[in-house]
């Protein structure tokens, strides 16, 4: 079974942040016995190239990050009370008209905010945790034409690796560093690139320079507030939304 471009929001916590990312595409093998969804990604390329191994790998690690999200919503409870209070929601408050209409659509008899939160754990709870192997898909912007298909192993402990280095930096351990030669492709999209010595051949350092980065890379976007730091650095496919 197949659902193309359709985003499903993904919602959890990664080593106790929340972390936001849409799916594109969840796949549904109708030949198995215990069918286990297939997560796939599916990128468009501007040019008839395709993406670099430093791209892939950030590519890699999006899915990874869903895949996680995933299995550990239908593994566990959904943290309702952390999500209530993480994002300053009241959990009795009434659905607004649209959202009413949209959910009976659905079937759902909700009125309130929490109706709606323990169906999403209700529906988790029969869903089949994620296959290990994940799908990424490069398509080619002018006709949609597929450049690159290809399956790869979901890998927990190069994810945990990665997501821990970044919460480094999100929670104050360490300090930004520079992209790496091969990650330098980031800088064309840097609204810093005009000042950082990476780019501009100056010894300037943009340390401590920003107080909010918004940073849009395709339909990847991540937002940060603190005035101490910036990140430019950090994986840009995720919508980190809060800190506890
Ligand atoms: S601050 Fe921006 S321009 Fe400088 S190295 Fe980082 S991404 Fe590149």
């Amino acid at each position: 079974m197949k659902f193309p471009h359709q985003g499903i929001l993904k919602l959890g916590m990664v080593e106790g942040e929340w972390v936001v990312g849409v799916i594109d595409e969840i796949r549904m093998p109708l030949n198995e016995a215990v069918p286990r969804p297939l997560l796939v990604d599916t990128k468009t390329r501007y040019k008839a190239t395709l993406p670099t191994e430093a791209q892939m790998r950030n590519s890699r690690f999006q899915l990874m990050c869903y895949k996680y999200l995933w299995d550990c919503i239908v593994a566990d409870n959904f943290p309702s009370g952390d999500f209530y209070k993480c994002f300053d929601l009241d959990p009795q408050s009434t659905l607004s008209e649209d959202v009413g209409e949209y959910s009976a659509r659905l079937g759902l008899r909700a009125k309130t905010l929490e109706d709606v939160v323990n169906y999403f754990i209700d529906t988790c709870y029969l869903l089949p945790s994620s296959q290990e192997k994940l799908m990424l898909r490069y398509e080619y912007q002018r006709d949609h034409s597929l450049l690159k298909e290809y399956v790869f192993d979901h890998d927990a402990n190069w994810f945990k690796g990665q997501i821990l280095k970044f919460l480094e930096f999100w929670s104050g351990v360490r300090e930004a560093s520079f992209v790496s030669k091969d990650e330098q492709w980031k800088c064309q999209f840097c609204k810093y690139a005009s000042i950082c010595s990476v780019t501009a051949g100056s010894d300037c350092s943009y340390r401590g320079s920003s107080t909010l980065l918004i940073r849009h890379i395709s339909n990847i976007s991540q937002i940060k507030r603190d005035p101490r730091r910036m990140d430019s650095h950090a994986n840009p496919n995720i919508l980190k939304v809060c800190e506890k």
